[in-house]
């Protein structure tokens, strides 16, 4: 690959298997071994380091974590530049998806010695009950390809700090950045064995998993992706009664309100719908705009979205990249298709840019969108913000809870009872009010309905990587 990277060795196409860079998986070299049996092998390997791992102080585990965090920061412009090769995002976006996923590392770094248990007041004389946290042992990380670091973090260094150890598997369309993400892990000090990856083609995916649904050593799942792979998964681990933490698809709602700041909606729907070309599964997939402002607002939102440059990853103007393949643009220009047929308005965009190249589409404005048309049903994933016009407040959060789904929603009001009510109606894990831009580290991020279970990131994040011993001392009186 030709890539302009200070550290060529951090380019690796290997599986991580108990320290050793092995099998020669990935890229080009996909089919060459069976991944199966690297996938056991990272079982065998993760288990042996269990005990050892568990027993670290959690201060030295910290410590190995803080080390790894300083080196992904160390080399955040490799490795934003391996991020947007790889995945199509725009350079200045591969850099912040570093920083983001280094501040995982060190929150989850800062959480490691804060695993406090409990002690409870006994109800009988000469006792002395315990509650304490311990490791849930081997545990399983998936990862989806848009954001191919930051996902891995925020999996990876709660597992490492609750004294987990790791068997990973990174999407098959953007190994290069997890892989790189390992190796700096293991120069920080993480010791063989305790984090292995094995990377497999789209086609092997599931032999590898399915090695790990059916080992009882693997005590933990944690999954992002599709919604069908995970209900797949969580049927699949039902035999060996895995813990599960599930982050899967979205349909987010954003609302806004006649008495909204509109400038400000318009900023905030920019950032958060075409953050990474719109393949974030947070970004709103249906725009609720009522009545009064409605067509001011579509009037100032398509002009900030025709202005958008358009371009590849590398170019420094670039802000929409390629989508990831041909999949996933074959997708969107669907979904377009049929809300046109079923009465929408193309305001801008709306088609490929073949120009750019096979997997490029321009960003979009739809007008008159409505409940039926396929974008109001499942996800576009891409750089299309479908309006639909709306009445009152009863009407559209029926309309925004219409959804088996119920990860992300947003609304924008200067009405503070409103802000209150609303917060509360929606159907959600996670709500921006008048906020577009609402992923952090130090704040739980997840699911409720089909969007999955389990939390990532804050306090809540380490629980997921924990299991409560109940200890029972007698004979104490
Ligand atoms: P997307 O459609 O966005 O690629 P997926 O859910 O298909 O989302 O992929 C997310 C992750 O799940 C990837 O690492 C992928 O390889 C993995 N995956 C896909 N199919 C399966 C499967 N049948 N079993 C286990 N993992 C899978």
């Amino acid at each position: 690959m030709s890539l302009d990277l200070t550290r060529r060795d951090l380019i690796l196409a290997d599986h991580l298997i108990d320290g050793r860079w092995c099998g020669a998986a990935a890229g080009a070299r996909f089919a060459v071994t069976d991944p199966a049996d690297g996938s056991l092998a990272a079982v065998d390997a993760a288990q042996r380091a269990l005990p050892a791992w568990r027993a670290k102080p959690a201060r030295e585990r910290a410590q190995v974590l803080k080390r790894w965090h300083a080196a992904i920061l160390a080399h955040q412009e490799d490795l934003g530049r391996l991020i947007s090769r790889e995945q199509g995002k725009p350079l200045a976006e591969g850099r912040g998806e570093i920083a983001y996923a280094a501040s995982y590392v060190e929150w989850f770094a800062e959480q490691a010695v804060r695993a406090n248990g409990e002690v409870i007041p006994a109800p009988v004389g000469g006792r002395r009950l315990l509650a304490l946290r311990e490791p849930v042992g081997v545990v399983a990380v998936i990862t989806p390809w848009n954001f191919p670091a930051a996902m891995i973090a925020r999996k990876i260094a709660p597992a490492l700090a609750a004294g987990c150890t790791v068997v990973g598997k990174p999407a098959e369309d953007t190994p290069l950045t997890s892989l790189a993400l390992a190796r700096l892990a293991q120069e920080a000090g993480v010791p063989d064995g305790v984090l292995n990856l094995v990377t497999a083609s789209r086609a092997q995916a599931a032999a590898v998993v399915d090695v790990w649904l059916a080992d009882a050593r693997v005590r933990k799942i944690s999954f992002t992706g599709s919604t069908p792979v995970g209900k797949h998964l969580a049927r699949a681990s039902a035999d060996t009664l895995k813990r599960l933490s599930l982050e899967l698809g979205g349909n987010a709602p954003f609302l806004v309100f006649d008495d909204a700041d509109l400038d400000a909606a318009v900023q905030g729907l920019m950032a958060s719908k075409f953050r990474n070309g719109g393949q974030t599964c947070v970004c709103p997939n249906r725009i609720y705009v009522q009545d009064g402002v409605h067509d001011a607002f579509v009037d100032k939102l398509a002009g900030r979205v025709a202005a958008l440059k358009v371009g590849p990853a590398s170019a420094a103007d670039s802000q929409i990249g390629p989508m990831i393949n041909a999949r996933a643009v074959d997708k969107i220009a669907r979904h377009v298709e049929d809300a046109v047929a079923q009465g929408a308005r193309v305001v801008t965009g709306g088609r490929r840019l073949e120009a750019l190249g096979p997997n490029y589409y321009a960003p979009t404005v739809l007008a008159g969108a409505t409940p039926r048309m396929q974008l109001s049903c499942e996800e576009t994933f891409g750089p299309v913000a479908p309006v639909f016009r709306f009445r009152d407040e009863a009407e559209v959060l029926a309309l925004a809870n219409d959804t088996p789904f119920g990860l992300a929603a947003y609304f924008y009001t200067r009405d503070i009872a409103r802000a209150h009510r609303v917060a509360s109606a929606l159907e959600s894990g996670i709500v921006g009010v008048n906020e577009g831009a609402i992923s952090t580290d130090v704040a739980p991020f997840g699911g409720v309905k089909e969007s999955g279970y389990g939390r990532e990131g804050s306090v809540h994040g380490l629980d997921d990587y924990l299991q409560i011993k109940y200890v029972c001392e007698g004979g104490l009186g």
